[in-house]
Order: C-alpha cells, then sequence, then structure tokens
C-alpha cells in the first residue's frame, strides 16, 4: 500500500492526508485531501470578536481540497455586510472557518481546529492597523499588512477579511 503524501512537504512536519479537524462537540467534521497552501493571522476586529482571541490564525487549502464530512447541517454562518462568510457550529459555537469568494485564497480554515499538526506555519500578519491594544503584535519577523494582504488598504475596503 502506497504511503499517503505528506502535507508539509520532505522536510517539513510528519502530517498525512487527508488533514482532519471539527468542532468542540464532535458534531461538524472536515478534510482537507492536499497539502495546505497558505497561512496568515488575521488581527481584524472580526476576528477578534469571532475568536476571542487577538489575532486568529487561518490556514488556506488549495481549490477543492477542503469539505465537512459530517454535520454539515449543524453549521451556521454569519455574513456581515461587505465581508466574508464566517462559519460556525450551531451547536458549541467552534469558528471553523470562513469563506470569501472575492479572495485569492477563499477558504481560511481556523488553525486550532486541526486534529493535528496541520503541516503549515503562518508566514504573514493582516489588518494589525486594527491590532488589539492589550496584546503586542509579536515581534517575529512576519511581513506586517497594514489592512487586508490580499491588496492595497482601498482594495483591503472594498473585499474585506475572512
Ligand atoms: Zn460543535
Ligand atoms: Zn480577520
Amino acid at each position: 500500500m502506497a504511503r499517503p503524501p505528506l502535507a508539509g512537504g520532505d522536510d517539513g512536519p510528519m502530517t498525512r492526508l487527508p488533514l482532519t479537524g471539527g468542532c468542540n462537540c464532535g458534531a461538524v467534521r472536515y478534510e482537507v485531501t492536499a497539502p495546505l497552501v497558505a497561512a496568515s493571522y488575521c488581527h481584524c476586529r472580526r476576528c477578534q470578536r469571532r475568536s476571542g482571541a487577538a489575532a486568529s490564525p487561518n490556514a488556506h487549502p488549495a481549490p477543492g481540497a477542503f469539505r465537512i464530512v459530517a454535520g454539515e447541517d449543524r453549521l451556521r454562518v454569519w455574513k456581515p455586510e461587505g465581508g466574508g462568510e464566517k462559519w460556525f457550529c450551531g451547536d458549541c459555537g467552534s469558528s471553523l472557518f470562513g469563506r470569501n469568494a472575492s479572495h485569492a485564497d477563499p477558504v481560511g480554515i481556523r488553525m486550532g481546529t486541526f486534529d493535528e499538526d496541520p503541516g503549515i506555519r503562518p508566514t504573514v500578519r493582516q489588518f494589525v492597523s486594527s491590532a488589539a491594544p492589550w496584546e503586542p503584535v509579536p515581534d517575529d519577523g512576519l511581513p506586517r499588512h497594514p489592512e487586508s494582504r490580499h491588496g492595497t488598504p482601498a482594495a483591503a475596503r472594498a473585499h474585506p477579511p475572512v
């Protein structure tokens, strides 16, 4: 039997595909069938309220690689005016993923919901202009975008974050 591919590449974490994850109560489960292509921290106010944290780490799957495998009927979504969809478990409230068709990476999986190491690390921070006053943005050398990492501040206003 062939070995499954490694999500993190030859020198990355030894993570096997599919990646799996889900919510706190176990109703909603998902899988990712190809290596993740990017990961980012978002410091926007919506992510702060949604997560309760200073920033939200999101991993971005390849097109078509992310799917819900259980509990689709338990999922709820909040779609703010001018923003992307924020999907969560209606039973336990766990925030699971966002979707914004106007983005180059249209799906953002909340990284804390993976069962195991997803094999990728965030490499960029966005919306640091709205970073929480009570926790300094880590001095980790990652590029910082005042607003959306997808474009200029003007484009960011047209395409708010997931
Ligand atoms: Zn749940
Ligand atoms: Zn955000």
